[in-house]
């Protein structure tokens, strides 16, 4: 794949308030505003702001719309909730969303377990939130893309033909999530064969390849990446999937590559700061622990 050309300009969407403070204990909505309005400081222009799910599944998603309501909204920002469902979809519609992110998983006891639905059942959700949302963007997120904690791997022709369903059904987009942690740059490669570069990657730190998935999905082509400040999250349905790709440790490569995303590493270290502090412990980013290899060169 060397012929692909290498994107100059990577758009990031940033999770780490939904899918980074969905795995932690809940925190004030005050707090989740404030984590936003940081990361937006720092120049992210679409964040998963928030999830319209039940508060009794996930304390910690409690009080999506007045989290909408606190930020100062710019018109350069796409504000994004997670739904799972036509219900959510019409709650995130009120509560003033940019965008959906709605998530299908390629694997059928995931999915179960996630949503409690089937997957033909969640991809006729997908058709009744876009009758339902008219113009408003809709990004599936295709989940355990890269295999299944119960399934084992999953064909890659089979999670494109996913992918072609919900785009059929009324998805405006596609994503891609290694849920699980198994993605290698090799089956990254694979699926990119089958489904193309034109599609969002969601990867995960779970056995430390998030880094690698990404460096070799851009060297495909693929100019999209979901990442969460500090490296916040995983899966409150999966064991052991914690860790999404650090969006500081994503940023902080594509810097030294030249590649264009809009974010100020300085600002977003910051934005890091506060999130460990929101959360109460460390967080996992290797780049927020060590600094920026920047700062090490100006000392020279
Ligand atoms: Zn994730």
């Amino acid at each position: 794949m060397s012929s692909a050309v290498r994107p100059s300009v990577v758009r990031i969407r940033e999770v780490g308030p939904r899918d980074g403070l969905q795995a932690e204990s809940p925190v004030g909505v005050e707090e989740r505003v404030a984590l936003v309005e940081a990361l937006v400081a720092a120049g992210l222009r679409e964040l998963e702001a928030v999830a319209f799910v039940s508060p009794s599944a996930v304390p910690a998603m409690a009080g999506a719309a007045d989290v909408m309501a606190g930020v100062q909204r710019r018109p350069e920002v796409s504000y994004v909730a997670l739904v799972p469902n036509l219900r959510g979809a019409q709650l995130a519609i009120e509560a003033g969303v940019d965008g959906l992110s709605v998530t299908v998983s390629a694997s059928p006891e995931y999915n179960r377990r996630n949503v409690r639905m089937s997957i033909d059942e969640s991809v006729a959700q997908v058709t009744a939130i876009a009758e339902a949302v008219g113009e408003v963007p809709i990004d599936v997120v295709v989940s355990c893309a890269f295999g299944s904690p119960y399934e084992g791997d999953l064909a890659p022709s089979d999670v494109a033909a996913l992918g072609d369903r919900v785009l059929a059904a009324g998805a405006t987009s596609l994503t891609y999530a290694d849920t699980t942690g198994m993605a290698t740059p090799r089956r990254v490669g694979e699926l990119l064969d089958e489904v193309g570069v034109d599609v969002g990657l969601h990867l995960h730190e779970t056995r430390g390849t998030g880094l690698v998935n990404a460096y070799a999905a851009w060297e495909h082509g693929v100019a999209r990446f979901d990442t969460s400040v500090g490296g916040l999250g995983g899966s409150p349905f999966a064991t052991d999937t914690a860790g999404n790709l650090a969006t500081e440790d994503l940023v902080h490569l594509l810097d030294d590559l030249g590649v264009a995303t809009g974010v100020d590493l300085g600002l977003l270290l910051s934005a890091s700061a506060l999130a460990a502090r929101t959360v109460g412990h460390d967080v996992p980013s290797r780049v927020a622990a060590a600094g920026p290899r920047s700062r090490l060169a100006e000392t020279r």
